[in-house]
């Protein structure tokens, strides 16, 4: 579902992601951890077209992301058909990024209905299933703000499971909440997950890692330290920057 090859990104002079080569198979979770600043939000990034990689080759389900490839040169997509590789991807970031002005049921809708066409009554149907899937059937009409920040940020996996995403990306979705609803928010996405969505995940939750993620990998300076099964992983790191990096946040 994800594969990247050397892809690199760098901001002007700063080199953040020098070579990073992973795959996510369909059905898979990886979970990806290290220091701030080690580029792991850029490279979900990446993947969702928010940046575009300067060299190597990122592909989502096949299709290279954010360029076409002609005759073995590559050319910048247009942005339609970037639009349209992203329709499929849902992103879920640390501070919830829902419309404030708007219920929980009419941030659901919103992409539906806009950039899909869905019939207001079929995309209003679907935002109560998934309001129900995430356990706030009875906050439909609550607006962000009368919500608490595990509320709200188990609307914004709903809004973005309402796309039908074949991929989902979290930026350290628990990041933001006060510990006590870091458990409801990585419930739903432990249910996700066994329902068979491939996701990448950034996070520090290493409880839901060790049991949820196929993949572990670390990020150090825009480079993959170490990859492999999270229980051996955290069991036994091999390399001393994800030794040190663990004894850190466990
Ligand atoms: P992480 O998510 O691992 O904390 P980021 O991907 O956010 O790391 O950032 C990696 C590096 O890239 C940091 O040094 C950050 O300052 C830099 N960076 C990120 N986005 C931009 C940008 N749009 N312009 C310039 N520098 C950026
Ligand atoms: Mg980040």
């Amino acid at each position: 579902m994800v594969r990247a090859d050397r892809v690199c990104k760098n901001f002007g002079a700063l080199q953040v992601l020098k070579g990073i080569t992973l795959e996510v198979k369909r059905g898979e979770v990886l979970c990806l951890i290290g220091p701030s600043g080690s580029g792991k939000s850029t490279f979900l990034r990446c993947i969702n077209h928010l940046e575009q990689v300067n060299a190597g080759r990122l592909y989502v389900d096949g299709d290279l992301v954010g360029y076409r490839e002609k005759n073995g040169k590559l050319y910048e997509m247009s942005p339609r058909d970037a639009a349209r590789q992203r329709r499929d991807i849902g992103m879920v970031f640390q501070h919830f990024n829902l419309f404030p002005h708007r219920t929980a049921l009419e941030n659901i809708i919103e992409a539906p209905t806009r950039v899909k066409n869905l019939k207001r009554a079929d995309a209003v149907a679907r935002a109560r299933e998934l309001l129900d899937r995430v356990g706030l059937a009875d906050k439909a009409d609550a607006y962000p703000a009368q919500l608490s920040g595990g509320q709200q940020q188990r609307v914004a996996i709903a809004r973005a499971l309402a796309m039908d995403p074949k991929l989902m990306l979290f930026d350290e979705p628990t990041s933001a909440l006060d510990p006590e609803l870091v458990g409801e928010v990585l419930g739903v996405m432990r249910e996700l997950a066994a329902s068979g969505m491939t996701m990448v995940v950034v996070t520090h939750e290493m409880g839901f890692a060790r049991e949820v993620a196929d993949q572990l990998v670390f990020m150090d300076g825009g480079v993959v330290v170490e990859a492999g099964n999270p229980r051996e992983m955290l069991a036994n790191p091999r390399h001393d920057r994800t030794k040190a990096f663990l004894s850190r946040i466990l």
